[in-house]
């Protein structure tokens, strides 16, 4: 199938074009109309990026150092970046409420399965912090938007809670239990999941349905130890079905940072990603032109920058840190 892609945009009859990029799993094929203006941006920055890492690794160039306050975008990570459990971590409101008085832009960022969008506005309103939905993705938000998209007439076996089937139809994509008619199998953190349910996803997946991963995370820390979360039930049915997973839709993927940059309408460059985990967060803001900043409040520490080879462009204490250059 990859003999068959373009090896440059291809304008087609009804005036969308096609394009390919590379994913966490290869090249991915890219098919839409007018809404292009924001991903031209984000190619050509990732190029830029590219090239400027090509010369980082010759001794050429080093990124250019900012100040914190310098970005017009601001991304942040929810769990163990701004909240906890079901506490506020120390710093977020005044630094939210300043980056807002300086008109800013804001978004939050997860790769939640397990709340609607809506759900995550009403926690964080909740917590005290005031924001749209139009300021919120998550990662069964744009798996929703992937099926829209590039899929429109897919039957899906999902699973996962009920937030994600709720964000599922909001985009108006249909899901099925019928393992024999699905044409693909979404998985995302499932409290609920079963050996029957593994055995169904198996079933589609043996008979062709394709694997969508809503995030690659392994586990969820709680403020109490951590839970499985919905990596470990894609390599179950990678295992039971000796499948590989097709496409990766959360962070760090390419997919869920050209929905980001398509909202934001900012050049990657521009913005500063921040978060806790080093192979979401961190990696999502490196791979994709950002900055990014590691804040010491959730999964990882400095330790796990050297264990993992990322490395975040700043690392915070807590958000309050970004209130230092103001
Ligand atoms: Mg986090």
């Amino acid at each position: 199938m990859f003999s068959k892609m373009p090896k440059k945009p291809e304008h087609l009859s009804d005036g969308s074009m096609t394009l390919f990029s590379f994913s966490d799993k290869g090249y991915f094929l890219w098919k839409r109309g007018t809404k292009v203006t924001g991903y031209w941006a984000y190619r050509k920055s990732k190029h830029d990026f590219r090239r400027r890492e090509e010369a980082k690794t010759k001794g050429q160039y080093a990124k250019r150092p900012k100040s914190l306050n310098e970005f017009h975008g601001y991304l942040f990570d929810l769990d163990g970046t701004v909240y906890s459990g079901d506490t506020l971590l120390p710093g977020v409101l005044s630094t939210l409420n300043r980056l807002r008085e300086q008109n800013k832009s804001l978004l939050f960022v997860t790769n939640t399965t397990i709340r609607t969008v809506e759900e995550v506005r009403m926690r964080l309103e909740q917590l005290g912090v005031a924001c749209s939905e139009s300021e919120i993705m998550t990662a069964s938000c744009a798996a929703g938007m992937y099926f829209q998209e590039y899929e429109p007439g897919a039957r899906v076996l999902m699973i996962g809670e009920q937030a994600m089937k709720r964000e599922l139809e909001r985009f108006d994509v249909e899901t099925t239990e019928d393992a024999s008619g699905a044409t693909h199998v979404l998985v995302g953190m499932d409290r609920q999941f079963t050996y029957d349910r593994l055995t169904q996803g198996m079933k589609a997946l043996r008979n062709g349905a394709l694997l969508i991963a809503a995030n690659p995370d392994p586990f969820c820390p709680l403020d109490d130890g951590a839970i499985p979360d919905t990596w470990s039930l894609v390599r179950a049915l990678e295992t039971a079905s000796l499948r590989q997973t097709f496409t990766v839709i959360g962070k760090p993927s390419a997919y869920y940072a050209e929905k980001v940059f398509q909202k934001l309408d900012i050049a990657p460059e521009e913005c500063l990603m921040v978060g806790d985990r080093i192979e979401t967060d961190i990696r999502f803001g490196n791979d994709h032109g950002m900055y990014s900043a590691l804040v010491l409040t959730g999964a990882d520490s400095r330790k796990d920058i050297v264990l993992t080879g990322i490395e975040p462009d700043y690392v915070l204490a807590s958000l309050r840190d970004i209130l230092a250059d103001w």
